[in-house]
C-alpha cells in the first residue's frame, strides 16, 4: 500500500470512530439534560399555543372518526346516556378506565379497558395487522 493510501485509510477510519463518538455524545446530552429539554419543549408550545393546536388539528385530521367516535362518547357519558363502569372489563383494576372502540362508526360501543390492558390490546391489535400484512406480502410474491 503507497503512503497515499494508508492515509486515505487511517482519515477514514478517524471520521468513522469519530461519528460515533459523536453520536454518542449526543446521546449523553440529551440523557443528561432531558429535563431541560423537556421544559424547553413545554416553555415553547406555551409561548406558542397555536403550534400545538396545529398539531391536534393534524392528528384529528388523520384520524377524524377517532376524534368524532371520542367526542360522541365523552357527550353520551356526560349526558349518562351510557355510564362507565369503574372497573377493567379484563382484569378488573379500578384504575383509570378507558374506552376502547373496536369500531369508530360505532362510537358507543366501547371496551372498558384500564391503562395496561388498554395498552396491550393495542399492541396485540399491531401485532395482527403486521402478520395479515406479512401474510398479504407473502401471498403477492
Ligand atoms: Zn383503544
Ligand atoms: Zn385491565
Amino acid at each position: 500500500m503507497s503512503a497515499k493510501g494508508l492515509n486515505y485509510e487511517q482519515n477514514r477510519r478517524w471520521t468513522s470512530e469519530n461519528k460515533d463518538r459523536k453520536e454518542k455524545y449526543d446521546a449523553n446530552y440529551y440523557d443528561s439534560n432531558k429535563d431541560k429539554v423537556l421544559e424547553k419543549t413545554k416553555k415553547y408550545s406555551k409561548e406558542h399555543p397555536e403550534v400545538q393546536r396545529l398539531a391536534s388539528k393534524k392528528s384529528s385530521l388523520k384520524f377524524p372518526e377517532k376524534v368524532l367516535a371520542r367526542r360522541i362518547l365523552n357527550k353520551a357519558l356526560q349526558n349518562c346516556t351510557i355510564s362507565k363502569p369503574d372497573r377493567c372489563e379484563t382484569c378488573g383494576e379500578k384504575n383509570s378506565v378507558h374506552g376502547h372502540h373496536e369500531d369508530y362508526n360505532k362510537p358507543l360501543e366501547v371496551i372498558w379497558l384500564c391503562v395496561n390492558c388498554h395498552s396491550s390490546y393495542h399492541r396485540k391489535l399491531r401485532q395482527q395487522l403486521n402478520q395479515k400484512l406479512e401474510e398479504i406480502g407473502r401471498d403477492n410474491k
